[in-house]
């Protein structure tokens, strides 16, 4: 039987939003990581009757609870009594916490405030969670609760809030414990991700219609950030190993689903992925943006740094080139005659530069819009995004795409388009764009 777990977090400064529960994300993960199946956050504030209706409610749903906050010796400090009330389990002395407490004042050199001796008062039944480094030790308790099957346990832990202390006495006495009597850790949630780019979310979902239902094992997860996606393989294993066997067959159905729009595995980001094969071939790369962005040399340009191995960036280099004559053809007016082209002027400019720095490829892209003066429309912005690829004893490829997206993603999307343009081209694929040879000047 897998298990469910709640965690409960509790204070005021968490419900009005001054703190973040960062307490819930770690306890969360080291829950997972024990193979134990975190199904609520629970955030309650500093009220007594909300807080005795919380800890009931989690522990009749979860075989683990873990809350934090609530154990200082002050009056808005309510858990233990909370605890007590919830389960009719009176509150009793400590004779061993009390002399933790007063050896930590002792040690500090300080009295101890009258008000502390309350944090050596424990529910009837429940054991002591030491805190090495604070006054207020936690609480470890077992109840029964009938509410929802019968016979229903659930072991409840009550930490302090502060996360260092926190951590401490998770790790320190709680997992152990968690681990010993419970029987967790035995199987571990584990996880294979696969990036994605080139898809929306929902296109995926479509050519994978059997791999994102629920209860499947292994689980497969789908989320988008900044234009990528991720299919994150969930399933609970003993091992590495059975882990592996388990998630082959999913991940090759996903593979053979979705070709080249899979980039890479793990946590790699696109242009991760595309300095990979640059860096492995030794390729020199030349990039060229127009408008109001750089991201792609942006992007690749904090790789090289770590690398200096066979990349070059050159950005704006296009000085005499169409590409200006294109940018300022409203200035020149139409005296000139021919019309450029902003296809044709990154096409020049890319050849151009790959021919004067010896590179391999050189991508130009364009134009970045600016967000700002879209973003007060009400209509979602989008682009027109040309990108040229010139290459080493190759025809340029080009191709235009229009792209839409929030303000916040689009410059994400864009550059990304263009670095998968780049990509395809490297690893032979085809990007679905005409060939075209542009008048070499
Ligand atoms: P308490 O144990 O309620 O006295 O909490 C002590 C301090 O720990 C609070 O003042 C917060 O700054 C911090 N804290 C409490 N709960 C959390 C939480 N869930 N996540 C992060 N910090 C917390
Ligand atoms: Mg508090």
């Amino acid at each position: 039987m897998s298990l469910r777990a709640e965690i409960l977090s509790i204070g005021d400064e968490l419900t009005s939003g001054q703190r973040l529960d960062t307490n819930s994300q770690y306890l969360s993960q080291r829950l997972s990581d024990l193979g134990i199946h975190v199904r609520y956050h629970t955030t309650v504030g500093d009220e007594f009757s909300d807080n005795v209706l919380a800890f009931r409610a989690a522990a009749a749903r979860a075989h683990i609870v873990i809350a934090t906050g609530g154990l200082g010796p002050t009056a808005d400090d309510l858990t233990r009594e909370a605890i007590s009330e919830a389960f009719s389990l009176p509150l009793e002395m400590r004779p061993e916490a009390m002399a933790h407490i007063e050896s930590l004042f002792a040690l500090r050199k300080r009295p101890m405030p009258e008000r502390n001796r309350v944090q050596a008062m424990f529910p009837q039944t429940s054991k002591i969670i030491p805190n090495p480094h604070g006054t207020a030790p936690g609480i470890d308790l077992e109840v029964m609760v009938e509410d929802r099957e019968p016979n229903h346990r659930c072991r409840l832990f009550a930490l302090p809030g502060v996360p260092a202390e926190m951590i401490e006495m998770l790790n320190v006495t709680v997992i152990p414990r968690l681990v010993q009597d419970q029987g967790a850790g035995a199987v571990q949630w584990r996880y294979h991700t696969l990036k994605v780019f080139g898809i929306g979310e929902s296109d995926v979902e479509q050519l994978l219609p059997d791999l994102i239902a629920r209860n499947r094992i292994p689980r497969v997860g789908i989320t988008v950030s900044k234009a990528t996606i991720t299919l994150r393989i969930a399933a609970q294993t003993a091992s590495q190993a059975e882990f592996e066997q388990l998630v082959a067959p999913t991940v090759r159905e996903i593979r053979d689903a979705l070709g080249d729009r899979v980039f890479g595995e793990g946590e790699i980001e696109l242009h991760e992925a595309v300095h990979q094969i640059l860096d492995e071939r030794s390729l020199r790369l030349g990039v060229i943006e127009v408008g109001a962005s750089c991201r792609i040399g942006h992007m690749l340009a904090k790789l090289q740094s770590h690398t200096q191995r066979g990349l070059v960036l050159s950005q704006w280099f296009a000085c005499e080139s169409e590409l200006i004559r294109y940018l300022e053809q409203d200035a020149i007016a139409a005296s000139s005659g021919t019309e450029v082209t902003l296809q044709s002027a990154l096409a020049q400019a890319a050849e151009k530069i790959l021919e004067r720095n010896d590179l391999d490829r050189c991508l130009a892209a364009g134009v970045y819009p600016t967000l700002r003066d879209v973003a007060s429309a009400e209509t979602i912005p989008y682009a027109d995004f040309t990108m040229c690829l010139a290459r080493r004893d190759a025809p340029t490829k080009t191709t235009t795409v229009s792209l839409g997206g929030h303000p916040d993603v689009l410059y994400h999307r864009l550059a990304k388009t263009g670095l998968n343009f780049l990509r395809l081209d490297l690893i032979g694929r085809d990007s679905r764009a005409q060939e075209t040879r542009s008048h070499r000047a």
